[in-house]
C-alpha cells in the first residue's frame, strides 16, 4: 500500500481510490476505481469494553461498535439517537441445545436481516445529506428483501426519493407487497425482465451524466455504511450466550457474504471467535476455493430454495480476500493469493443440498420443536456438519436471517404447518399496491426516473 492510502481512513480493494471520509463514502457505495471500500485501521474493542456490553441493550452495543468509526464525524448524542431509532424491535437469541444457540435476526419491520443494515444505512444517509434544496435518489435493484428493507428504511424520509427495481415475475407476492404497499417517497418498478437486467438498469443509471442532477446514490451490499452496522449483532449476540469471554462459533448463511464480512470484521476489532462457518447453498464458489485455492464463480448461479443466497459470484469476496493480505479484480480474477492458511484457520466453509435444507428443517422441528426457514437451515446444518467433525467443545451461534412466513409454501410443503405471521407481514393483503410496470429497457426506466423527479421539484433546467 502506498502512502497517501495509509494515510487516509478508507482505501479501495482496487488499490487506486482513497477517502478520508465516512460520509463520502456512504455516498459512493462503490469506489470510484470500481473496488470496494475498506477501512485502514480497524479500531479494537478491549476485553475490558466486551466484558461490559451484557449489561448493555442492543441500541447501546450498537454504539459501543459503530462510535469507533464514526466519532471524528457524528456526534456521539446524535448518533445514540440514531441507533435507538432504528433498532426498535427484538433480537431474539434462542438456546437450541447444550451450546447451541439460534440468532433471530428477522424481528425488523421486514422480517429479514437486511433491516439491520438498511435502518442504520438509512439514518446515516439522512443524517449526512438532509439538505432542503437537494433532493437525493436512491436506486436498488432487488431479488427480494434488499428492496423492501431498504424501501422501509427509506420511507417518509423527506428529501430522499427511493426508486425500486424488482423482477416481476420472480419475487413472491409477499415480497412484492412489502415495497409496492409504501408509495409516499417510495416507487416500486416491476422490470418485466430478471433480476440481471434491473441490476444491468441501475448500474448504467450511476454511470449517466445526464442523471448527475439527481444525485442518485446505491444501497446494495457493496457499501461500507452497509456493512458497519452488520458487525453488531456479532457483539451483541456473544454478550448474551459467553459469560466468560470464551470463543465462539458463529454459523452464517451466505449469498454475497456481507453478512460473514461484518462477522470478520467484528473479530479483528477484538471479538472472541474460534471459528465461522460459512454455510452456503448448492452455490459453492467459496467452498471450493478455500479448499483448493483456485476461485471460480458459478454463472448462471444456481437456483436453491434459500432464493436470496443465490449467488454464483460474491461482491464481498473482494473484501475477504483484502482482509487476508490478498487482492481481487470485480471480474473474480486474483492477483494476489491471500493467506490462505490463515483464512482457513479462521473459516470453515461447507455447501448444503436443497434436500439436506429440507431435511434440516424437518428434523430441527422434530428434535427440538424450532422452526427454521431455507436460509437459517442452510445455517443449522452447516454447524452440524461442523461439529461432527470438530469436537472442541464450544458455544455456537447459528444466525436465522429470515422470518419462516416469508417462505410459506416451502414451510408448509415440508411440516405441514402455518407458520405464524408476524405483524410487518399481517396488513399487507389489505393494502393498496403502487406500482409501475416497465419494459427492461433503460430508455422507459430513464423516462419514468426523470418526470417522476421533475412532478418532486428536481428538473433539468
Ligand atoms: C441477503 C440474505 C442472505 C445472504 O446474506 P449475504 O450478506 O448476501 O451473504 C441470507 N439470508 C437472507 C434471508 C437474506 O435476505
Amino acid at each position: 500500500m502506498d502512502l497517501i492510502m495509509i494515510l487516509k481512513k478508507y482505501y479501495s480493494t482496487n488499490h487506486i481510490s482513497h477517502s478520508n471520509s465516512f460520509k463520502e463514502i456512504l455516498i459512493q457505495g462503490q469506489a470510484p476505481d470500481k473496488g470496494l471500500f475498506m477501512p485502514t485501521t480497524i479500531p479494537r474493542i478491549s476485553p475490558e469494553a466486551i466484558s461490559k456490553l451484557p449489561g448493555m441493550s442492543y441500541p447501546e452495543i450498537a454504539f459501543v461498535v459503530l462510535n469507533e468509526f464514526l466519532k471524528d464525524e457524528i456526534a456521539e448524542n446524535d448518533l445514540r439517537n440514531l441507533l435507538e431509532d432504528a433498532y426498535n424491535f427484538d433480537v431474539p437469541l434462542e438456546k437450541i441445545s447444550g451450546q447451541n444457540f439460534i440468532l433471530r435476526l428477522d424481528r425488523g419491520p421486514t422480517a429479514s436481516f437486511k433491516d439491520f443494515a438498511a435502518r442504520a444505512m438509512a439514518r446515516l444517509i439522512y443524517y449526512f445529506y438532509r439538505d432542503p434544496d437537494k433532493n437525493l435518489t436512491i436506486l436498488t435493484a432487488t431479488s427480494g428483501d434488499t428492496g423492501s428493507a431498504v424501501a422501509n428504511a427509506f420511507f417518509k424520509l423527506d428529501g430522499i426519493n427511493v426508486f425500486i427495481l424488482f423482477p416481476k415475475n420472480e419475487v413472491s407476492e409477499k415480497q412484492r407487497k412489502q415495497m409496492t404497499t409504501l408509495d409516499h417517497n417510495v416507487a416500486a418498478i416491476a422490470i418485466d425482465g430478471k433480476f440481471d437486467d434491473c441490476q444491468a438498469i441501475v448500474k448504467r443509471a450511476f454511470g449517466d451524466p445526464e442523471l448527475s442532477h439527481l444525485h442518485l446514490t446505491s444501497a446494495n451490499s457493496i457499501n461500507f455504511g452497509r456493512l458497519l452496522a452488520q458487525t453488531v449483532y456479532y457483539f451483541y449476540s456473544y454478550s448474551r450466550a459467553a459469560e466468560n469471554g470464551e470463543q465462539v462459533i458463529f454459523s452464517v448463511p451466505s449469498g454475497n457474504f456481507g453478512d460473514l464480512m461484518g462477522g470478520l470484521l467484528a473479530k479483528k476489532m477484538g471479538l472472541p471467535v474460534y471459528k465461522f462457518i460459512a454455510a452456503t447453498n448448492e452455490n459453492d464458489e467459496f467452498a471450493k476455493f478455500l479448499e483448493t485455492g483456485q476461485y471460480q464463480p458459478i454463472t448462471p448461479s444456481k437456483n436453491c430454495i434459500s432464493n436470496a443466497m443465490n449467488v454464483g459470484h460474491p461482491s464481498n469476496l473482494a473484501r475477504i480476500i483484502d482482509l487476508y493480505g490478498g487482492q481481487m479484480d470485480p471480474d473474480g480474477t486474483i492477483n494476489q493469493i491471500p493467506d490462505m492458511d490463515s483464512m482457513r484457520r479462521d473459516i470453515f466453509a461447507i455447501s448444503i443440498t436443497d434436500d439436506q435444507t429440507r431435511q434440516t428443517i424437518k428434523d430441527a422441528y422434530e428434535k427440538n420443536r424450532i422452526i427454521l426457514e431455507p436460509h437459517g437451515a442452510v445455517a443449522w446444518a452447516a454447524l452440524e456438519k461442523f461439529k461432527a467433525q470438530d469436537s472442541k467443545p464450544a458455544i455456537a451461534i447459528s444466525l436465522e436471517t429470515a422470518n419462516p412466513a416469508k417462505f410459506p409454501d416451502e414451510i408448509e410443503g415440508i411440516l405441514n404447518i402455518h407458520p405464524e405471521i408476524p405483524g410487518a407481514l399481517k396488513d399487507l393483503d389489505s393494502k393498496k399496491e403502487f406500482m409501475q410496470s416497465l419494459p427492461a429497457s433503460y430508455d422507459s426506466f430513464k423516462e419514468f426516473l426523470v418526470l417522476k423527479e421533475c412532478g418532486k421539484g428536481v428538473c433539468i433546467i
